[in-house]
């Protein structure tokens, strides 16, 4: 065992997310010594890139929020001076359901009129999404000014009751009303709407109208409303851009260092590698998974973390495709497109109700040549299914890839004009390998009108300077989520520690 007790860090971040960069980031800000020690080879996680036979596949995320005003990312680049490589899309998505293409405007009269045209009712229609975007925008505000959230001491409670302005308090009855609940107050519950409601709010809040609540489910549904971005080269540039300031004021990210156990010790905690090398650090800030963090948390901590990671023992795993093809596909034609395999119909193998496709930037030559177009193709499973499939394991993911493949055939326009060049798939099996996500679990704890708004996995543990961050926290899933959650962290651990500086 290789002990660098002599080499002094103020935090080490496990798990290289956009939730822990985040954080890394604010701390590097500040002159802070951070160390980020990442599993493997690159950054980034479920929000990064890798390379295959020559292209340049999304590791998970495909889609980028977050740099509107009262936005993290917005809060990050500005905080820290970092600048995230990337280009504004128009229109956000498309999606395909039931012969319809619906065009997921960024502007917000556009998207209205188009909802109307697809789904009738106007005056519905209108309500329904007034009151979205209007919970919305008051969410994101309102999210950005509460650093302390959910509130677990008098202290906290107090904050909560001075930051907020009394104006904004009315917005919390929807934490109480489902998404389903609102569409009918608005008359604009009929089962095409519901369907598309339904796969919308899987891919932003992880559940359904019936059980997400409109505060959240506000959120999500207008995610195509504020400005989506493409990050060209893929998103592992947006990590190697917050790599590259930690490591530009002092901090070090270290990949292919995975984390085995973390121990209580002088004070703080001792963090001990696969490779056997033991650093040390009064503040530790856990950026994986609540379930991964169990495996990892030793002595009086691990009942705890055992505790949590019961309590909160849901979440989806992911089919995802990696897929090339010839570039037949119509110049205006956006890069995110929502296909549904039918109404009322889920595919088979997957279980999926809709199958989300990427598509690499024309032009992008980073992530393919000329006249080659990559498709990152993602869709919801039940993640136990993967597992102990025994000797049927290759058959049922061939069948898997079959049928998305016979999905994009049929929905995805352009796609029976291009060759297929390389195909390929990851199971929750590939997940758990490859990011760790503990039995392939992805995306977060799902929302849930069973769990309140205070009743989250809590950032602040009670084990001093120990700290949780990721899509198993509060504010929950995508980059913006965690990206905001890590700018929590940051200042909960400003608030209760005197850190030293590495000018100091
Ligand atoms: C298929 C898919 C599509 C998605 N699409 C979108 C989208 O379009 N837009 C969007 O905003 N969000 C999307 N998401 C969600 C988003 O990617 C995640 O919620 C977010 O990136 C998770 O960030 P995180 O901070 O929780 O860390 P993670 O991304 O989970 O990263 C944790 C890191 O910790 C490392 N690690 C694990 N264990 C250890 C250990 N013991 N020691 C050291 N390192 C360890 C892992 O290797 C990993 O790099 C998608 C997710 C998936 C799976």
């Amino acid at each position: 065992m290789t002990d660098t007790s002599n080499t002094i860090y103020d935090a080490i971040v496990v798990g290289s997310g956009m939730g822990g960069m985040t954080t890394a980031a604010m701390l590097a800000c500040d002159r802070h010594r951070v160390l980020v020690l990442e599993a493997s080879h690159v950054p980034g996680g479920c929000s990064s890139s890798y390379k295959r036979k020559g292209y340049i596949f999304e590791s998970g995320a495909t889609t980028l929020i977050g740099f509107d005003q009262h936005q993290p990312l917005k809060f990050l680049e500005e905080a820290t001076g970092i600048k995230i490589p990337r280009v504004e899309l128009s229109p956000s998505m498309t999606v395909h359901i039931n012969g319809h293409t619906i065009t997921r405007y960024k502007d917000r009269g556009k998207w209205v009129d188009e909802a109307v045209r697809v789904f009738g009712n106007e005056p519905g229609q209108r309500r329904f999404w007034e009151k979205a975007l209007g919970v919305s925008d008051t969410v994101w505000k309102v999210s950005g000014r509460n650093r302390h959230f959910p509130p677990k001491s008098v202290k906290d409670w107090l904050r909560l009751a001075f930051t907020n302005n009394p104006f904004d308090a009315p917005v919390l009855r929807y934490a109480f009303k489902s998404v389903a609940d609102v569409m009918k107050e608005c008359g604009v519950d009929t089962p095409l709407f519901r369907r598309f409601v339904d796969q919308q709010l899987l891919i932003t809040a992880q559940s359904v109208a019936a059980d997400t609540p409109f505060l959240f489910g506000a959120a999500g549904l207008t995610y195509t409303n504020y400005s989506n971005y493409y990050v060209p080269g893929g998103l592992l540039n947006m990590v190697n851009a917050i790599r590259s300031y930690i490591e530009d004021r002092g901090g070090q990210v270290q990949t292919r260092s995975r984390v085995v156990k973390v121990e209580e010790s002088m004070g703080g905690y001792s963090v001990i590698t696969d490779k056997g090398v033991v650093f040390r650090a009064p503040v530790v800030i856990g950026n994986i998974p609540v379930w991964n963090a169990a495996g990892i948390m030793n002595g009086r901590m691990q009942p705890w973390f055992n505790r949590m990671s019961a309590r909160y023992d849901e979440a989806w795993g992911a089919f995802t495709m990696g897929v090339v093809t010839t570039d037949a596909y119509a110049d205006d034609l956006p890069i995110h497109h929502q296909l549904h395999a039918g109404h009322g119909i889920s595919l088979p193998v997957t279980g999926a109700g809709s199958v989300f496709v990427s598509m690499s930037m024309r032009g992008d030559h980073a992530r393919a040549p000329e006249g080659h177009r990559v498709l990152n193709i993602s869709c919801h499973t039940d993640a136990d299914k993967w597992f102990n499939l025994g000797d049927s394991y290759d058959k049922i993911r061939e069948e898997a890839e079959n049928e998305i493949l016979g999905l994009l055939k049929e929905k995805l326009p352009g796609f029976t004009a291009s060759e297929v060049l390389m195909s390929f798939s990851g199971t929750p099996v590939t997940w758990q390998n490859w990011v760790y996500r503990h039995k392939g679990r992805v995306g977060g704890l799902p929302q849930s009108m069973d769990r309140s708004l205070l009743d989250w996995t809590p950032a602040r543990t009670p084990f001093p300077g120990l700290y949780l961050c990721g899509d198993t926290v509060y504010p929950g899933q995508g980059i913006p989520g965690v990206t905001l959650g890590g700018i929590n962290v940051y200042y909960m651990i400003k608030q209760n520690h005197e850190l030293k500086t590495n000018q100091s």
